[in-house]
């Protein structure tokens, strides 16, 4: 059999990049607004500060405005709280982001709440993971949608087609499962407690993995010619491996997103978007048909 075609996440996120630019340009021509991306980061984290650095370096690219806040390990959640209120309160701010994990003692699911919807450009409060399970129009949290575009990029026909998502996280696996059966696919969901992991994933025409467990998934675990999307990341001596086993999937499936080079590109270009989505709504805008 032929090997997999490589899905080049590099190159999908690129081209979403740059149709974000071009509609920056033209809301802020239209509007006279600059859409505003604030992030905050609490405490010393080295991982979170090299992710908010490359969201605040990418916003700035994408003709936004960078409204940067380094909060000290010590503030306090009342703290917090006021900052995320203000935020809120600022039209210059269109989305926010609470970079996570916060430092301990810190209680991040009563601040990301404080967040209101239309600037919840992470997808992550209970009222857009309400919209979302209800199917409502909503800011959508951005490593899921990223994973749709991927999926899409095949040209598989997700309608009715039978979809298995492996993890049930509130930020991959279970938005990523709602988004799946948005598109009328068959979805079922596996998790640490699924009895034959094998007996499930090897139905999946569409395959998404997001158990954050190095190499759980070998061609055993594979319906010839699925489309097969590996969220999982992993650092090891060797590099970045994620919780699919490449090169032996490659030889069954008929899709497959690298690690690195796959799922992590999009998560940015997503949150580029969802930052423009959220301009446009808090400028009475309608999204525009999608391309
Ligand atoms: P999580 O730990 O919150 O959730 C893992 C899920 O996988 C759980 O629902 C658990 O039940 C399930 N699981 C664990 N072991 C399993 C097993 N042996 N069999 C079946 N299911 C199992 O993790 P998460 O936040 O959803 O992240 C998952 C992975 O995705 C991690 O490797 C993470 O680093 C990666 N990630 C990547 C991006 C990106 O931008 N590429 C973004 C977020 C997360």
């Amino acid at each position: 059999m032929a090997l997999a075609k490589i899905i080049d996440g590099t190159q999908i996120a690129r081209d979403l990049r740059a149709r974000v630019v071009a509609d920056v340009a033209a809301f802020r021509r239209s509007t006279g607004i600059v859409p505003g991306l604030a992030t905050l980061l609490v405490g010393e984290d080295p991982a979170s500060e090299v992710y908010v650095r490359n969201k605040r370096k990418a916003a700035t690219e994408a003709g936004m405005a960078d409204l940067h806040h380094h909060l000290d390990v010590g503030i306090g959640q009342s703290a917090i709280a006021e900052l995320i209120a203000e935020l809120a309160a600022d039209d210059a701010v269109s989305g926010i982001l609470l970079q996570l994990p916060l430092p301990k003692g810190l209680d991040s699911a009563s601040l990301i709440d404080l967040i209101p919807p239309v600037k919840d450009v992470d997808g992550l409060t209970t009222l857009s993971a309400g919209l979302l399970a209800r199917g409502a129009q909503g800011l959508r949290p951005c490593t899921p949608t990223g994973v749709m575009a991927l999926i899409d990029s095949t040209g598989i026909d997700l309608d009715g087609a039978t979809a298995v998502v492996v993890g049930r996280s509130e930020l991959v696996g279970g938005p990523a499962s709602r988004l799946l059966l948005e598109r009328n696919a068959t979805v079922t969901v596996a998790h640490s407690h699924t009895r034959d992991l094998e007996g499930v994933t090897s139905l999946a025409d569409v395959l998404v993995v997001a158990a954050g467990v190095p190499g759980l998934i070998g061609a055993n675990h594979i319906k010839p010619g699925a489309v097969v999307i590996d969220v999982g990341i992993h650092r090891t001596d060797h590099g970045l491996i994620g919780d699919v086993r490449f090169d032996e999937v490659l030889e069954r499936a008929g899709w497959i997103t690298p690690v690195p080079g796959g799922v992590g590109p999009m998560t940015i270009a997503m949150l580029l978007a969802n930052t423009l989505a959220a301009a446009r709504m808090q400028a009475g805008i309608p999204a525009p048909e999608a391309r």
